[in-house]
């Protein structure tokens, strides 16, 4: 008999149906033994009744969490029995067989209650069994429904989604970057992305014209609540925008997701309001404002964008300038002259998005006059030897490049707040401690002698 997902069930009320699944709960009464099961659609009760002789056999062994394949009736619950609150509460299946598929044991900790009460690490260490969680079930099943939102809308908006490697040079975002040895060039290194934010240029020139990924980016950077050493951004790029388009597309994009996957919250304002840098850091001391009207609300979503940044900021150790955002944002116009004045006066290009005291977002209008990214270069310090590094972009700006922008709201952080969660590793299927360890699969971890002979490389060990 075909397995039915448990979700359909009560479309098969009075008939014979199979499910296969897991036990929720088991609950023995002597004559009676009584069950939940769950599968990924749902759960529902059933009942061995006294006459099942062999299924009543199986039924004594089973325990929460083996996995089964129950044939049953489906019955309609009589009216006393029904339970209005519970998904599945009119039907029960009445077992008719029941096949132990797999064995288990006892999980290592409760899968049935929301497991803040859990040590994390036991948690991160057995993911596969925190995952079972509802709690968690929920968020990676709502993380997937955000992401093919976002992927639908912006193909709707003829956007095209586009790879990028992840094996490549290092592309400076600001961050320290992961690096790969290379096997055939010994003492070569690619770099992990940072984002792919040359790419999304680069794609510019080639005349794509509207381009997004669900990038994953990777920063080695002391890892907190809401960072961790790789994430995933929604990267978009956009030829001949405004940042006012940039803004109003990002906008539109997440108020109406909001509507759609979350209709129980209310994004505060609309439009998002559109703050000025300096006026922000005055009044909230901070560049990333919770600007929500009532911080005890869990379903209030307020939006906002900060704008007019700074293009640098000094670099107190190295003297010179640094950029604020990264250095392809453009400068306004009206501040150009004073690149060469007064560069700390300059202000850019760049827009970032907050929510709720969170910075979830960021981008601009890029540069692209290879003259003024030169001098950019400049500014922040560049020898000769690191713009060759960027020699590709200058080249391939002599080319023809469009006027380009863009942005990358960070889907971690977004799902933290939409899913009310105090961190970013409760949306993340397998996250990383914050020591950057994978404890499930052991990682970072020793690499054997042949490995690491064929990748010319030799570990010295400090003495501690
Ligand atoms: N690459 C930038 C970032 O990762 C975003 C952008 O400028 O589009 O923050």
């Amino acid at each position: 008999m075909n397995r039915i997902y448990i979700k359909e069930l009560n479309k098969h009320t009075g008939k014979e149906a199979t499910i296969k699944g897991w036990v929720d709960v088991r609950r023995d009464q002597g004559k009676m033994i009584f069950f939940d099961f769950r599968d990924m659609s749902g759960k529902v009760q059933g009942v061995i009744l006294p006459g099942a002789k062999d299924a009543h056999e199986v039924g004594e062994k089973v325990r929460p969490e083996w996995v089964v394949e129950v044939k049953g009736k489906i019955n309609k619950r009589p009216e006393k029995m029904v339970n209005k609150n519970e998904e599945n509460g009119d039907i029960e299946i009445e077992i008719l067989e029941i096949k132990v598929l797999n064995e288990a044991e006892t999980p290592v900790f409760d899968i049935q209650s929301d497991g803040h009460e859990i040590g994390e690490e036991n948690r991160l260490k057995h993911r596969y069994l925190d995952l079972r969680r509802p709690r968690l079930q929920k968020n990676i099943r709502n993380r997937a429904k955000v992401l093919k939102f976002v992927r639908d809308y912006l193909t709707d908006e003829n956007f095209i989604e586009i790879e990028t490697p992840i094996l490549t040079k290092s592309s400076p975002e600001g961050a320290r970057d992961y690096v790969v040895p290379s096997r055939i060039e010994k003492g070569k290194f690619y770099a992990l992305p940072q984002s792919p934010q040359q790419y999304k240029q680069l794609l510019m020139v080639s005349g794509m014209e509207k381009y997004f990924q669900l990038a994953k980016v990777m920063r080695d950077e002391d890892t907190r609540g809401d960072r961790q050493p790789e994430f995933t951004q929604l990267d978009v790029e956009m030829s001949f925008v405004s940042q006012e388009e940039i803004l109003n597309l990002t906008e539109d994009m997440f108020t109406k997701l909001v509507k759609e996957i979350y209709p129980e919250k209310k994004v505060t304002y609309e439009p998002w309001p559109r703050l000025d840098y300096d006026e922000v850091m005055k009044e909230y001391g901070t560049d990333s404002p919770d600007l929500r009207k009532d911080k005890n609300d869990p379903n209030e979503l307020a939006f906002a964008w900060i704008l007019n940044f700074p293009l640098f900021e000094k670099d107190k150790e190295k003297g010179h300038y640094a950029p604020s955002h990264h250095m392809f944002t453009a400068p306004k116009e009206e501040d150009i002259s004073k690149l060469e004045s007064d560069p700390s006066a300059v202000r850019s290009y760049q827009h970032d998005m907050v929510l709720n005291g969170y910075e979830v977002g960021g981008g601009s209008i890029r540069i692209h006059d290879s003259k003024v990214q030169e001098r950019i270069f400049d500014l922040i310090g560049f020898d000769k030897n690191q713009k060759q590094k960027f020699e590709h972009m200058l080249n391939a700006f002599k080319y023809g490049v469009p006027p380009h922008g863009g942005i990358a709201p960070g889907m971690d952080r977004l799902m933290m707040v939409f899913e009310n969660e105090p961190n970013i590793r409760e949306v993340i299927a397998f996250p990383k401690t914050g020591e950057g360890r994978d404890l499930m699969m052991d990682a970072p971890s020793e690499i054997d002698e042949t490995q690491l002979k064929e990748l010319g490389i030799k570990i010295t060990k400090d003495k501690k």
